[in-house]
């Protein structure tokens, strides 16, 4: 079974597109590790392809937020904002799909799925020691994880934990991890709607856990398109120039 990962897409339809497209064919089972909505311009566009798309998806901050689940006190001005709009635009039909949505760990497909870390579906998984509990607590061998829109990684193999590199050069399209028994792995396919991490392309991943590789792709989309529709939304400019520098 070859699982599409996905994870922060943000409301951003194109470069969910772009990369729908580019995957095309390689997967049978779609996964969303949550921010389905937040920050970008087609909140009921992304939702509603996601739902149709049948991926099993778990909650993120964004969309508990939209959904009214979390107060939005520690989000930034800007975030608040966009939070604010994405819910005056939803659909009740989309809404009711988000504020269902479930809360990580979530095991599927022999994976397990968090927003965020481990043991708060709220924290940002950013270094080693961050990683290092849901490295031992998983029930999986492989977890994946989203919420700080940085594709990359750690592996576990008692007592040596490991940062993995694994983002593709800027001139190619995907690099691939083998995956050793020994050891156990935190992944970060990367976000599709808002990348965070110098690189402003979508990242994915696509993972085959039979022939143990998971794979991490970068793939370009029609980013001014999607500015000129956060620009007519009236969504605030700090998120619509982030853009194109990808942080
Ligand atoms: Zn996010």
């Amino acid at each position: 079974m070859r699982l599409l990962v996905l994870t922060d897409i943000h409301a951003n339809l194109s470069a969910l597109e772009a990369s729908l497209t580019a995957a095309e064919g390689s997967w049978q089972r779609l996964i969303c590790l949550g921010d389905v909505v937040g920050y970008g311009p087609d909140p009921n566009e992304v939702t509603s392809r996601i739902r149709e798309l049948g991926a099993v998806t778990i909650r993120g901050n964004h969309d508990k937020a939209v959904a009214e689940l979390m107060p939005t006190d520690d989000f930034n001005p800007v975030a608040k904002a966009a939070v604010n709009w994405t819910r005056s635009q939803l659909s009740n039909e989309n809404l009711g799909w988000l504020a269902g949505l479930p809360q990580g760990p979530l095991e599927a497909e022999g994976v397990v799925l968090v927003h965020g870390a481990f043991q708060d579906e709220d924290e940002y998984v950013f270094t080693p020691s961050q990683a290092l509990e849901g490295l031992l607590d998983s029930t999986s061998q492989v977890t994946f994880f989203g919420h700080t829109h940085h594709q990359g990684g750690f592996s576990y193999q008692d007592p040596e934990l490991e940062v993995l590199s694994l983002h593709p050069r800027t001139n190619e399209s995907r690099c691939a991890l083998r995956l050793e028994d020994s050891k156990r792995y935190l992944l970060n396919p990367g976000s599709i709607g808002q990348p965070r991490d110098t690189d402003p392309r979508a990242g994915f991943a696509i993972a085959d856990l039979e022939n143990h590789t998971v794979e991490f792709w970068r793939v370009p989309y029609d980013i001014a398109g999607v500015q000129k529709r956060m620009r007519d939304a009236k969504l605030p400019e700090p998120l619509v120039l982030r853009l194109q520098v990808g942080r």
